[in-house]
């Protein structure tokens, strides 16, 4: 077919199938409009479900499994040391946990109507787009949904074209095991797939540009993070760039500080930079600043009344459950429906071991801004649930109005922190005070109890109770 023979009408045209895409384009069918999908590999899911968070927990659940087993020696159980076979792993990665997640997404699309089409979209204009490629085609739309995602952002100055040189996303893949691996980056994704290599065999070295792992995140609550790495990993550099790479046929030489040294693999985990070149965004009037971020109101309206935007093309934090919600505000708002992205709080999490996990004001934010807080922390020494796990390295952590009472912020380190945080995100968004999470009951034993317990330490120090 040549490009141009066909032209579509539509309600609503997104751009990109990731979890910004999809859940707008969901939504837009459950409100009635005809919608279609544009996706560059024709499938829904996009970093999320195919290079990022999904394939990424999986592995870090191989990680956990790993560590679980080892710390059983403690209490007298011995499995032995672990085998790790690359062929059953990545089977299972692909087809048990993404394969089947994709079926999925594929069967609810079908079942909503939603045609995902393969191919690149380019706009022409504010009313239609062409997509290249697999299925072309021009396809004219009242809205658009642009949900084109992120890419891995390259490490300045020092481009180096080898199969030794991976994202995340080639890491992901684990091609190997490497016997040296050097992360450049201690964010999310050097700390995770950092750990995930880690157990898997590596001997990992990381390196990061500024004074701790995880930059902006409260220092009590990165420590036993911190810890934990400094044991996984054979050494972590702070305040420490690479200032070379150089293939030698068998490594990749590195060279940071006053070192020169050789690694099998480098893994670049310096950020995400937002994807919107080549859209043919001048074609219309939608506004992208230098690093591509499309600006978008709390109604994710582009400066383009018939374009919106959602997920990580927006710029931070880019995470998947804001891309989601982004999407169905789209949604809502293409539909007439008074919607609105005002969430108070997009909680986030770190998979590792310890998890990290955050929502709202932090410590560190509330002192750079001059705001008085109140600070509750309980530690899991003393936590009965903790013990049982053998895991009392934890922290519970609130950030709390001094004047109402309100909780404003909530972090957590330890197992299981990603699940907890639901509870903070829920009483930030609902404007719930320190006393209403005190008074609450939560089933004992539990580490939801560690909520409670720093709540009432704060209750008990304003001398209320
Ligand atoms: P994406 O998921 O990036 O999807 C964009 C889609 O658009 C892609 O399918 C792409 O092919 C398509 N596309 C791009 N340009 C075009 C075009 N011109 N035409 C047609 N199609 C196009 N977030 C979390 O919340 N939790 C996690 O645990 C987590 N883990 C992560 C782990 C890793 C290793 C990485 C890399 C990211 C992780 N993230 C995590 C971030 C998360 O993946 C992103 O925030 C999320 O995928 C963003 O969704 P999106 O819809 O904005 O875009
Ligand atoms: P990041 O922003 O989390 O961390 C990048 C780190 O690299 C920072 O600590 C930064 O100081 C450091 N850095 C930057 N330039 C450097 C250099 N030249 N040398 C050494 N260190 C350098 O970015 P990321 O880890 O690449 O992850 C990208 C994004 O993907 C995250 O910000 C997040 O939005 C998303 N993500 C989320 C999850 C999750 O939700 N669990 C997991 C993975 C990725």
């Amino acid at each position: 077919m040549v490009m141009g023979d066909l032209v579509r009408e539509v309600d609503v045209a997104v751009v990109g199938g990731g979890p910004g895409g999809y859940s707008a384009a969901f939504r837009c069918a459950e409100l009635g409009l005809e919608t279609i999908v544009v996706d560059a590999n024709k499938r829904l899911g996009g970093a999320c479900l195919y290079e990022g968070c999904i394939p990424s927990k999986a592995l870090l659940h191989v990680a956990a499994v790993v560590h679980e087993a080892e710390s059983a020696k403690e209490f007298g159980v011995d499995f032995g040391d672990p085998h790790v076979s690359l062929d059953p792993l990545r089977k299972w990665k692909a087809e048990r946990v993404v394969g089947k997640l994709s079926r999925g997404l594929a069967s609810v699309a079908k079942g909503k109507g939603v045609e995902v089409v393969g191919g690149r979209a380019v706009f022409e204009d504010s009313r239609s787009l062409r997509v290249e490629g697999e299925e072309p085609q021009k396809i004219r739309f009242k809205h658009a949904v642009i949900a084109t995602g992120s890419l891995p952002a390259p490490l300045p100055g020092l481009a180096l074209e080898s199969e030794r040189v991976m994202d995340s996303t080639a890491a992901l893949e684990l091609a190997d095991i490497p016997e040296r691996l050097l992360v450049i980056g201690g964010g999310y994704i050097g700390l995770e797939l950092g750990q995930v290599y880690a157990a898997l065999g590596s001997q990992v070295t990381l390196v990061e540009m500024l004074d701790g792992l995880l930059p902006g995140m409260d220092r009590d609550l990165v420590q036993p993070l911190a810890r934990r790495c400094e044991k996984l990993f054979h050494k972590i550099h702070l305040n420490t760039t690479v200032t070379g790479l150089r293939e030698t046929g068998s490594a990749i030489e590195t060279t940071f500080g006053s070192e020169k040294q050789p690694f099998d693999r480098v893994l670049v985990a310096v950020g995400r930079r937002s994807h919107s070149a080549g859209l043919g965004l001048e074609t219309t009037r939608v506004k992208a600043d230098a690093p591509g971020i499309i600006a978008v109101d709390e109604r994710c309206r582009t400066d383009d009344p018939h374009i919106y935007a959602v997920g990580d093309v927006t710029g931070e934090p880019m995470l998947a459950h804001r891309a989601m919600r982004q999407g169905k505000v789209a949604a809502e708002v293409i539909a007439g429906r008074p919607a609105a992205f005002d969430n108070v709080v997009v909680p986030a999490v770190v998979f590792t071991d310890p998890e990290v996990a955050w929502c709202g004001l932090t410590e560190g934010e509330a002192q750079r801004a001059g705001r008085p807080v109140k600070v509750a922390k309980f530690q899991w020494a003393a936590s009965g649930r903790a013990a049982t796990l053998g895991r009392s390295d934890g922290l519970t952590k609130l950030v709390v109005d001094p004047d109402s009472g309100r909780v404003l912020g909530v972090g957590i380190v330890g197992p299981g922190a990603g699940e907890l945080i639901a509870e903070g995100v829920l009483a930030v968004e609902a404007a719930l005070t320190a006393e209403d999470l005190a008074l609450t009951i939560h089933t004992h034993p539990t580490l939801s109890e560690t909520f409670m317990e720093a709540a009432e330490s704060l209750l008990r120090e304003a001398g209320g109770r």
